[in-house]
């Protein structure tokens, strides 16, 4: 089967739709792991687009925020400021859907979480150090995460060492060669690793392979909407640089 994995959306409609665009009919599912709101313009249109398509989707930092259930003083200045925005601007209907969001699935070949499986919401999967504790607690061999913004992938071999790296363009990872792995396909609406392209990953789990993809979105159009939303000018600023 096919999966198109889509992360850290951040009410960014334009990327959103780009990706959407590229995986319909290409993959038999999208799965989605957290963070469709919080920083971007368009928080309502994102949370529809995934229900519409029943898009199955975990919670992250920036849902859990929005519902009072992750103190907002863990965020920075902008985000803070931001998601205060997304709180005033998200429908009662949208925040019932976040609400529903599970911390974690399980599927038949891999399973899904935010951060870790340490501390699936907060944790920042970003280094091997970081990911060793949540190999141990791996139910499948593969675990896909969000969160850190970077398409990056850590593995473990059969030999009990480990290795992994930063997932640089249009890259095939075969996961037959490793005992687990653990990947981050990189963020559909605010990429941090110095590409501004939007990201997606796509799983074929019959050959154990994923790949990350990279699509250039109408950024300037994101940005527009920003400024008339009044958000942070860094937040803006940061999607054309990619960081
Ligand atoms: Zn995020």
């Amino acid at each position: 089967m096919l999966y198109g994995i889509i992360s850290d959306i951040h009410a960014n409609q334009e990327a959103l739709e780009e990706c959407l665009q590229r995986l319909k009919g290409k993959v038999d599912k999208i799965i989605c792991l957290g963070d469709i709101i919080g920083y971007g313009p368009n928080p309502n249109e994102c949370c529809e687009m995934i229900r519409e398509l029943n898009i199955p989707s975990i919670a992250g930092n920036h849902e859990k925020a929005v519902l009072g259930e992750l103190e907002l003083t863990w965020f920075n200045q902008n985000a803070r400021s931001a998601l205060h925005w997304t709180q005033k601007e998200l429908s009662e209907d949208n925040k019932n859907f976040i609400y529903q969001l599970p911390n974690a699935l399980v599927y038949e070949k891999f399973q899904i979480v935010h951060g870790s499986l340490i501390n699936p919401i907060e944790e920042y999967m970003d280094s091997l150090n970081v990911a060793i504790p949540s190999f141990e607690k791996m139910a499948k061999n593969l675990l896909l995460v969000g969160h850190t913004h970077m398409p990056i992938f850590f593995t473990r071999k059969t030999d009990g060492n480990y290795d992994g790296g930063a997932i640089t363009g249009d890259e095939n990872i075969y996961l037959g060669e490793y005992d687990r792995v653990i990947v981050n396909v990189g963020s559909v609406g605010q990429p941090r690793d110095g590409d501004p392209r939007a990201a997606y990953g796509i799983l074929n789990d019959e050959k154990a392979e994923i790949s990350v993809h990279r699509i250039s979105y109408d950024i300037a159009k994101t940005q527009e909407k920003m400024r008339n939303a009044l958000l942070p000018d860094s937040l803006i600023e940061r999607l054309s640089l990619g960081n």
